[in-house]
C-alpha cells in the first residue's frame, strides 16, 4: 500500500470534468475515503472558447444541477487549470486531487501539466476510472496493436468485460468554505442557445430519461433505432458526454433481459455504447486524428472550398428533404438522429465534395452532445478516411435513405414546413408532385447521381 502524501489530514479535492454526477463515481469514493471533500469545477478557456453556445449553455445548466445536488457547495474557478487546481488544493490544505481520467488529447496534456504542478508542491493528482466502460488504450489485438475496425474491437471489448457500477458512498463530507460557487464572480452568464431547445440537465434528469427509455423504447430498440421519425433511441449522448451518468450504469441495467427480442435490443444498445468506447480508443492511440486523416492517402481527394453550397447544407436548403430535415433538426434541438448524421455527412463529403473537417466543425458548434472522438471519427467513417472497413463504396443516396428510414415522411414534415402539404413518402420527392414546390421549398442544388459518379472516380484515383 502506498503511503498518503503529506498535507492537511482529512481533506481532498474532487475535480469534476466529464463526470458531473454523484452516483457510480469511483473517483468520488476515493476522495471520500480521504475525508472532507472540496468539489471543484474549472471553466478552462481552452475548452470553453471553441465550444458552441449550445454546449456552453448545457454545461452551465448541468453544473447548476450538480451544485444543487451538492447543497450549493460546488467551487467554480475560471482560468488555466494548471495554475488554479494547485491553488485550490493549497487553499484547502488537500494532499490529493482526485479525478476521473480524461482520455482526450487536450485533457491528457492538461492532466500531465496539472500533475506536474501539484507534484512540485508535494501534492498528488489521483486518476480513478474513465468516462468509458473499458478505458481507452486498454485493449490491443493479438499482435499487440490498437484495433482498427469496430467488429474486432467489439469482440475484445465483450471478452474483457467491464466493472459493475461503483457503490454510492454513504455520506460524503463536502467542504462548505472552500471558495466561490456558481453564484460567484467566476460564473459566466448563460450565452443562450439561439432558440435551440435543450433537454433538462443534470444527473437526475439523465436517470429519468434512461428509466423512460428502458420502460418504453429499449424493447424495440433493435427495430426502431434507425428510424428518425420515432423516439426510438435513448437521447442520452449529451448526458454520457458530460458523465451525468456512466455507461457502466447503463450496461448493468441491460443485463438479464428475459425475452429473446428484449435481449436482442439490449445487445444492440450495448454495441452502440461500444462504438463510443471504440472511437475514444482510436483517438487515444492516434490523437492527431481528431483533426487529421486517419487514412492519410484520402487527403488527396479533390475537395471544393466551402461556399454557397456549404451554407445551403448548414441551413437545410439543399433541396434534398431528409438532408434538410437533419440540418434543421440540428438548429432546432442541437441533436440529430444517428442515421441522419450519416446521411447529411455523406451528402456534404460525397455530393458537395467538401472536406469532412468543415462539417465536423459545424457539428461541434451545434450539437449538444458534441464529443471530439465520436464526432471526428463519425465523420471520418462516413468520409471513408476513417475506420470503416468498406469505405469507398458507401455513398448514401439521400432519397432512398429517406424513404427507407422515414417511411411515412413524418420526420421530414416535422422539420421542413415547406413540405408539410405532401402526404406520406411524397415529402421525400417534391419534384415528383405538381404542388411539390408550392410552399417555397428549394430545388435540388446538385444531381446526386452525377456527384456520386464524380466521388467514385475520385476515390478510385486516390486508391491508385
Ligand atoms: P442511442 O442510439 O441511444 O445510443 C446510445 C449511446 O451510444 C449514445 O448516447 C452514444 O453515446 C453511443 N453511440 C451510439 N451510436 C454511436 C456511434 N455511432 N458512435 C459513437 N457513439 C455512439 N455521438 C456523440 O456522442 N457526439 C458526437 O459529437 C457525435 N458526432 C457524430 C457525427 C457523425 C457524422 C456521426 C455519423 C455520428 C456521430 N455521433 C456522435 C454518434 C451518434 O450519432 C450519437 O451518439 C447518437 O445519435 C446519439 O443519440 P442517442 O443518445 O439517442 O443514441
Amino acid at each position: 500500500m502506498s503511503a498518503r502524501p503529506s498535507g492537511q489530514a482529512g481533506r481532498s479535492v474532487l475535480w469534476f470534468r466529464r463526470d458531473l454526477r454523484l452516483r457510480d463515481h469511483p473517483a468520488l469514493l476515493e476522495a471520500a475515503a480521504d475525508g472532507e471533500v472540496v468539489p471543484l469545477f474549472v471553466l478552462d478557456p481552452a475548452l470553453w472558447g471553441p465550444s458552441g453556445d449550445v454546449r456552453r449553455t448545457y454545461l452551465l445548466r448541468s453544473l447548476r444541477a450538480l451544485d444543487a445536488d451538492l447543497g450549493g457547495r460546488l467551487v467554480v474557478e475560471r482560468g488555466d487549470p494548471q495554475r488554479l487546481v494547485p491553488q485550490v488544493a493549497a487553499r484547502a490544505g488537500a494532499a490529493r486531487v482526485h479525478v476521473s481520467a480524461d482520455a482526450g488529447p487536450h485533457g491528457r496534456r492538461r492532466d500531465e501539466a496539472v500533475a506536474g504542478a501539484l507534484a512540485a508542491d508535494g501534492r498528488e493528482l489521483v486518476r480513478t476510472g474513465t468516462p468509458y466502460a473499458v478505458g481507452p488504450g486498454t485493449l490491443l489485438n493479438g499482435s499487440g496493436e490498437p484495433f482498427k475496425v469496430f467488429s474486432a474491437f467489439a469482440r475484445a471489448h465483450r471478452a474483457h468485460g467491464w466493472p459493475a457500477p461503483a457503490d454510492t458512498p454513504g455520506r460524503v463530507r463536502w467542504a462548505a468554505d472552500a471558495g466561490e460557487g456558481v453564484d460567484g464572480a467566476h460564473w459566466p452568464e448563460e450565452p443562450g442557445t439561439g432558440g435551440v431547445e435543450l433537454p433538462p440537465a443534470g444527473e437526475a434528469a439523465a436517470h429519468d430519461r434512461w428509466e423512460r427509455f428502458l420502460a418504453s423504447a429499449l424493447g424495440e430498440y433493435a427495430d426502431h433505432r434507425d428510424r428518425p421519425d420515432l423516439d426510438g433511441t435513448s437521447q442520452l449522448s449529451h448526458a454520457l458526454k458530460w458523465g451525468e451518468l456512466h455507461p457502466r450504469t447503463l450496461l448493468a441495467a441491460l443485463a438479464h433481459r428475459r425475452s429473446e427480442a428484449a435481449a436482442e435490443s439490449a445487445r444492440t444498445f450495448r454495441d452502440e455504447l461500444t462504438w463510443r468506447d471504440f472511437y475514444a480508443d482510436v483517438l487515444w492511440h492516434r490523437p492527431e486524428t481528431a483533426r487529421e486523416y486517419y487514412r492519410p492517402q484520402l487527403e488527396a481527394l479533390q475537395y471544393t472550398e466551402p461556399g454557397e453550397d456549404f451554407r445551403a447544407w448548414e441551413e437545410g436548403r439543399t433541396g434534398y428533404p431528409v438532408v434538410d430535415a437533419g440540418m434543421r433538426q440540428l438548429r432546432t434541438v442541437g441533436w440529430v438522429h444517428n442515421r441522419v448524421r450519416m446521411i447529411v455527412a455523406s451528402f456534404l463529403v460525397k455530393d458537395l465534395h467538401v472536406d469532412w473537417r468543415f462539417g465536423a466543425r459545424t457539428f461541434m458548434r451545434g450539437l449538444r452532445d458534441a464529443d471530439l472522438a465520436s464526432n471526428s471519427h463519425g465523420w471520418q467513417w462516413v468520409a471513408g478516411s476513417g475506420t470503416d472497413a468498406a469505405p469507398y463504396f458507401r455513398i448514401f443516396n439521400p432519397v432512398t435513405q429517406g424513404k427507407r428510414f422515414d417511411p411515412d415522411g413524418d420526420y421530414v414534415r416535422r422539420y421542413v414546413p415547406e413540405l408539410r402539404h405532401l402526404p406520406g413518402k411524397a415529402a421525400h420527392e417534391p419534384w415528383e408532385h405538381v404542388e411539390g414546390y408550392a410552399h417555397g421549398y428549394p430545388e435540388r442544388i446538385v444531381d446526386h447521381a452525377e456527384e456520386r459518379r464524380r466521388s467514385l472516380a475520385d476515390y478510385a484515383r486516390v486508391r491508385g
